[in-house]
């Protein structure tokens, strides 16, 4: 009864690596950012699952195949694991250092026989150093992006693999390797841990991807397409969570801005000049504000900033940088200066009832006066 635990074991975990490997093969062809990440992950289960296969045929296939080439094979899926899963987070990991592990352990391997027992010592050492080191990137990574319980949880699955991979490495130090087909407990247990790795490994992953997607569609929805600025909907969002805050007496102040004779730059220098001349506004403004300020397209050549604990006088200093900075930089369209200048109004919140809408008409109408006053000038509200 025992005897057929193992190939039982060894089934599920070649379907699961398999069905694994489909799942992200299927969703690289309809993933819209990171299907090369997704493509590597089908790639890593796929390799995984053929390294078990041909590791149980070992007696029964060509040796190359079920020693060597099972062996360079795992090699080579956590290779393609290092590199997809800090890329799944958004990090670049270089390909060298793997390339020159995968070829060390090539150059290992090849001239050993197959029943050597540094083969098994030599594979464990290289998944183990390949997961740590993914392990410890996705670490770094993540501590300096998210809190520190999420950097956590999203780490310690790969962890837990490292581990498993060192405990099984120092086990085979010890002498006490089996063979992938034995029913003895030790195998059986290995071959438990194999498959609770897949699991964990894909969850995670998959888990990461599903984030990552879910922070661009979030990106999506509340930027600008042009000028990446906030979009008018998510800087009203943004606005109105001030708002609440002014019970707790933290006052903020709201600048309006509108591009002068913007419809000029469209008339003579074409469209094309007019959306980089919004690039470049967005581009010169930021350069202006602090971290906590906030800068919204609010349509057309119309901008807001929201500029957290701010009195009227730090705002009407903030707008005039802004405003001066726009004057000492002209667009520059095919090589040639274009003068471009906007028109600000500043309010500043008052009180909790009242709402985001009125401060926006406040600054509003302070921005209509600077436009009658003549453009190219700060008024307040
Ligand atoms: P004023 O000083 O009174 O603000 O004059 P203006 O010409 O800036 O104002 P007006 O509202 O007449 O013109 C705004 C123009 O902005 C009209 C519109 O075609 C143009 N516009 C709005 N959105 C975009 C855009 O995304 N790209 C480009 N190129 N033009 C845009
Ligand atoms: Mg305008
Ligand atoms: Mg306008």
């Amino acid at each position: 009864m025992l005897e057929t635990v193992p190939l039982t074991l060894l089934a599920a975990n070649m379907l699961f690596l398999l069905t694994a490997a489909l799942v992200w093969a299927g969703l690289s062809q309809v993933l819209v950012i990171g299907q090369r990440t997704v493509l590597l992950l089908a790639l890593a289960n796929a390799l995984l699952a053929a390294s078990l296969g041909c590791n149980a045929l070992r007696g029964i296939a060509w040796d190359g195949l079920s020693y060597w080439g099972a062996n360079m094979m795992a090699i080579s899926s956590f290779a393609l694991l290092r590199q997809s899963i800090p890329t799944a987070i958004g990090a670049a990991p270089s390909w060298w250092p793997t390339l020159a592990l995968l070829a060390v352990a090539g150059l290992l391997l090849a001239p050993m026989p197959p029943d050597s027992d540094w083969m098994p010592v030599i594979n464990f050492s290289c998944l183990s150093l390949l997961m740590g080191f993914t392990s410890f990137e996705t670490w770094r990574h993540l501590r300096r992006r998210l809190k520190l319980a999420l950097a956590l949880g999203l780490c310690s699955p790969l962890i837990l693999v490292t581990a498993l991979l060192l405990l099984r490495l120092a086990l085979l130090l010890q002498g006490s390797g089996a063979r992938i087909r034995d029913a003895s407990v030790g195998n059986v247990a290995w071959l438990w841990a194999v498959l609770l790795m897949g699991l964990v490994l894909n969850a995670t992953l998959a888990f990461m991807v599903l984030m990552r997607l879910i922070l661009r569609i979030r990106r999506l929805t509340e930027r600008d397409a042009l000028t990446d600025a906030l979009n008018r909907r998510a800087f009203g969002a943004l606005l109105s969570r001030e708002q609440a805050q002014l019970a707790r007496g933290q006052g903020h102040a709201l600048v309006m801005l509108d591009v002068d004779h913007f419809k000029r730059i469209n008339d003579t220098l074409g469209h094309a000049a007019g959306d980089a001349a919004l690039k470049h506004l967005v581009q010169q403004l930021q350069g202006c504000l602090r971290e906590a300020d906030r800068l919204g397209r609010l349509g057309g050549e119309e901008f807001g900033v929201l500029l957290p604990l701010s009195d009227q006088a730090g705002a009407l200093l903030a707008a005039e940088r802004m405003r001066a900075t726009l004057q000492a930089h002209p667009l520059l369209w095919q090589g040639q200066p274009w003068p471009m200048t906007a028109s600000f109004g500043v309010a500043v919140a008052q009180a909790p009832h009242d709402d985001a809408d009125a401060l926006m008409q406040r600054a509003d109408a302070a921005l209509y006066r600077a436009k009658e006053a003549g453009r190219n000038r700060v008024e307040a509200d």
